[in-house]
C-alpha cells in the first residue's frame, strides 16, 4: 500500500500504539491526522455547561502538540484539522490518495456515531478502514467470555479475567514515521474551540501537562523516582497533594499513556523493587477502568437512561437552583463543597471526593444523577465517558451494583480528613475552626461564630438541608 491515514483519537501516543505500528508496517507513507471535533466542545444536553471545559480542552491541545513534536522528531508530522470527522477524515484521505484509514475504536454512543458516520463516508469513496482496540489493559478479543455476555458485577468479572486471560505485550515505538509533505495546520486555541480561558489555581494537587512525554514523566516520578507504588493501597484514599494516588487518569483518558505500558512498568517494579498488595492494587484499579469500557459495549446507550442499565424506577428531582448550589460548592456541607471547589478550580477531584460528591447529589438531594455526570464531564480533566458515566450510574444505584451504596459525607469527611486540612485548604473561610466544626459548621453557636470570625450564611453558606437529620432517617 502506498499511503494510509492514521486518524488519532484517544490514543495520543507513539508507544504501544498498534494502530500506528500496523499502518507503518502496511504502507509506504502515513498521514497522521488529529481532528478537533466541534461537537465535543458543544453545549451539554443535560446541563448548562459545555461538554468540554477549559482544563480538558487545554490538556487535549497540549497532548496534540506533544504528539506532533514526537512525530516531527521521527521525520514525520501531524496534520491538525478542526471540523466534523465524518467530512474531514474522508477528504484528507482523498487529498492524499490514501488506500485506507487506520484508527482506534471506542465504546459509547457519541464516539460510535462519529465513527460510523466516518466509516460510511469512507465506504462511499471506496476507502478501506482498519479498526484497532488499543485503550484497555486486556484486549477485547482476549476476554474469556464474549463481551456481550460478561458479568455485570465487577468482582466475578475481574476474577475470571485474572484467571483466564493475559495482558498482551506492548507494541514497539516507531523510530521513523515517513509522511508526505503537507501543510500541518495550527492547533486551535481555546478561543478557536469556543472554550473559556483557563485559570490555574496554585492549590492544585497536580498540574497535568497534556501529552505522552508528560505522562511518561509522571509515571517515572510516581513509580520510580519517588517510589510511591509500594504504598499506593495505603495512600490511595488521600485527598491532598500530588502523590496519594498515581494521577495517571488524564493521560490514560486521552491515550497518552497506554494501560499495558503502565502494567509493564508495575511488573518491572515488582521484579526490581517489591511486589505487594499495593503494586497489585494499581492493576486492580486499571481493571475497574477496563470493566466500564467493556460494560459500555455490552449495554450501550442504556447507560445514559435515568434508570440506568437496570431500568430502576426512581423519580429524580430536577431542581436547577439546588443543582447549582451543589455544582458551585455552596451546599453548606464542607466535605462536598471542598471537593466541588477543587474540581471547579483545577479539573481534578480524588476518587473519594467523587464518590461523596456524587452520592450527595444523587442520594441526599435526589437530583437526576445524569446532571451530575454531565457536570463532571464538563469539568474533569481526566473525563472518560465509560469511567465517568459508569461510576455515576453505580453510585446512583442504577448501574453495575444493585446494593444501596450511599456514602455518609459527614462520616467520610471526618474519617478521611480527620484534621480538616482538606476542607480548609479549599474553604479557607473555615480555617482555624476546631475540626468538628470545620466539618459541621452549622453546629457553631452565635457566640462561637463571633469568637472564630465566621458567620454562617455570610462567610460560608448555611446548609441547604438538615443533613444530620437526613442521615439519621436513612
Ligand atoms: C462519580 C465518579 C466519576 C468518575 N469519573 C472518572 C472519569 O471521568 N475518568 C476517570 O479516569 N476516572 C473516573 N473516575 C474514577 C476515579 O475516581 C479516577 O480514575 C481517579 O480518581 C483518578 O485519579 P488517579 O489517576 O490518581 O487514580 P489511581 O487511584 O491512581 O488509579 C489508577 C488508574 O486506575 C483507573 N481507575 C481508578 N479508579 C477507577 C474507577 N473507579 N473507575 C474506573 N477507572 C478507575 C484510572 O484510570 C486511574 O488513573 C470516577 C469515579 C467516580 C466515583
Amino acid at each position: 500500500m502506498d499511503t494510509a491515514v492514521v486518524w488519532f483519537r484517544r490514543d495520543l501516543r507513539l508507544h504501544d500504539n498498534e494502530t500506528l505500528a500496523r499502518a507503518l508496517a502496511d504502507a509506504e507513507e502515513v498521514v497522521p491526522l488529529y481532528v478537533f471535533d466541534p461537537d465535543e466542545y458543544a453545549a451539554s444536553r443535560y446541563v448548562d455547561e459545555p461538554k468540554t471545559g477549559p482544563y480538558r480542552a487545554e490538556f487535549v491541545r497540549e497532548s496534540v502538540g506533544d504528539l506532533r513534536a514526537s512525530l516531527r522528531a521521527r521525520g514525520g508530522d501531524l496534520l491538525v484539522r478542526h471540523g466534523e470527522p465524518s467530512s474531514v477524515v474522508p477528504s484528507v484521505a482523498e487529498q492524499f490518495g490514501a488506500d485506507a484509514v487506520y484508527f482506534g475504536t471506542h465504546p459509547a454512543t457519541e464516539e460510535l456515531t462519529v465513527e460510523n458516520a466516518t466509516r460510511s463516508a469512507l465506504a462511499d469513496r471506496e476507502i478501506r478502514v482498519e479498526r484497532f482496540w488499543t485503550h484497555t489493559l486486556y484486549h477485547i478479543n482476549d476476554l474469556p467470555t464474549p463481551v456481550d455476555d460478561i458479568d455485570d458485577t465487577y468482582t466475578p468479572w475481574r476474577k475470571e479475567v485474572e484467571r483466564n486471560a493475559s495482558v498482551r505485550d506492548t507494541v514497539e515505538t516507531p523510530t521513523t514515521v515517513p509522511t508526505p509533505e503537507f501543510d500541518p495546520g495550527e492547533v486551535p486555541s481555546l478561543a478557536d474551540l469556543g472554550v473559556a480561558e483557563l485559570s490555574v489555581d496554585d492549590r492544585a494537587a497536580v498540574d497535568p501537562r497534556g501529552g505522552e512525554t508528560a505522562g511518561r514523566e509522571r509515571l517515572q516520578k510516581y513509580i520510580w523516582d519517588d517510589d510511591n507504588l509500594r504504598r499506593y493501597k495505603k495512600t490511595r484514599n488521600g485527598l491532598l497533594g500530588e502523590d496519594f494516588s498515581s494521577k495517571f487518569s488524564a493521560w490514560l483518558a486521552q491515550g497518552c499513556l497506554s494501560p499495558r505500558y503502565v502494567h509493564k512498568e508495575v511488573d518491572r517494579y515488582e521484579s526490581e523493587r517489591v511486589a505487594n498488595d499495593s503494586t497489585y492494587w494499581l492493576v486492580f484499579e486499571l481493571l475497574w477502568r477496563d470493566f466500564f469500557q467493556f460494560q459500555f459495549i455490552k449495554h450501550g446507550s442504556d447507560f445514559f437512561a435515568d434508570g440506568g442499565i437496570r431500568g430502576v424506577d426512581k423519580r429524580w428531582r430536577r431542581d436547577e437552583a439546588d443543582f447549582r448550589r451543589w455544582a458551585d460548592g455552596e451546599t453548606g456541607v464542607p466535605f462536598v463543597d471542598a471537593n466541588m471547589r477543587e474540581l471547579n478550580r483545577t479539573g481534578y477531584m480524588s476518587n473519594r471526593g467523587r464518590q461523596n460528591a456524587a452520592s450527595f447529589l444523587a442520594d441526599v438531594l435526589g437530583i437526576d444523577w445524569r446532571w451530575g455526570a454531565a457536570y463532571f464531564e464538563s469539568r474533569l480533566v481526566d473525563y472518560d465517558v465509560c469511567s465517568n458515566w459508569g461510576n455515576w450510574a453505580y453510585q446512583a444505584g442504577v448501574g453495575n451494583d444493585s446494593r444501596d451504596n450511599y456514602f455518609n459525607v459527614l462520616g467520610q469527611g471526618e474519617r478521611y480528613d480527620s484534621d480538616a486540612d482538606y476542607v480548609t485548604h479549599w474553604l479557607p473561610e473555615l480555617d482555624g475552626l476546631p475540626t468538628e466544626y470545620a466539618h459541621r459548621p452549622w453546629r457553631l453557636s452565635e457566640r462561637e461564630q463571633a469568637e472564630h470570625g465566621v458567620q454562617i450564611g455570610i462567610d460560608y453558606p448555611a446548609p441547604m438541608l438538615d443533613v444530620e437529620e437526613w442521615y439519621r432517617m436513612h
